[in-house]
């Protein structure tokens, strides 16, 4: 079976959860199952190219970006939602759907110059991975793209972006 296949066949999907209308993408079945989960890492790792530094995005892309940042022999950096980082932060604000959400990242997370991938679960209006990657550039870093498992493409989230490397394992 083909990897995409795999994945779609363990990402379950729950109506009206966390509200009325969101159809969310539950990626628990598929870090259930161990050879789905290598492969996924494996695959994410393999589109990577020389990276220094991996990002992930509170809270399931710390699932991914965790053994991704171990294959790849990169560090791990964790990008927060706010008030969680106990250190000096630099912080993003951006829109959600209703009012606004806030994102940090410690500031001694990358050294000038370093190369990061950001990673999360779901590319859906690409909010905050646009704000993640502004974090990434406030801290002196550079993206060297943005890794997701499945991507919503009918929210288009991808077209915030006009020079960013973007992977999706599984686009929907
Ligand atoms: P966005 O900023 O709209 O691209 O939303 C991306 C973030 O929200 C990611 O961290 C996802 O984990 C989460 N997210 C958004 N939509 C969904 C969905 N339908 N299912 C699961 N997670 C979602």
């Amino acid at each position: 079976m083909s990897l995409q296949k795999t994945i779609n066949g363990l990402i379950r999907d729950v109506p009206d959860y966390p509200q009325p209308g969101v159809l969310f993408k539950d990626i628990t079945p598929l870090l259930h199952d161990a050879v789905a989960f290598q492969a996924v890492v494996s695959a994410i790792a393999a589109e990577a190219g020389p990276v220094d530094k991996v990002a992930g995005l509170e809270a399931r892309g710390f699932l991914l970006a965790a053994p991704v940042a171990l294959e790849l022999g990169a560090g791990l950096v964790p990008v927060r939602k706010s008030g969680k980082l106990p250190w000096e932060t630099y912080a993003e604000t951006y829109d959600l759907e209703y009012g606004t959400a806030t994102i940090e990242v410690h500031r001694d997370a990358f050294a000038p110059g370093d190369r990061v991938l950001i990673v999360d679960d779901v590319l859906a209006t690409g909010g905050t991975a646009e704000a993640a990657a502004s974090l990434v550039r406030q801290a002196g870093a550079e993206v060297a793209g943005l890794s997701v498992l499945m991507e919503l493409t009918f929210l288009n989230g991808r077209d915030r972006f006009t020079d960013l490397r973007i992977h999706s394992l599984v686009a929907v």
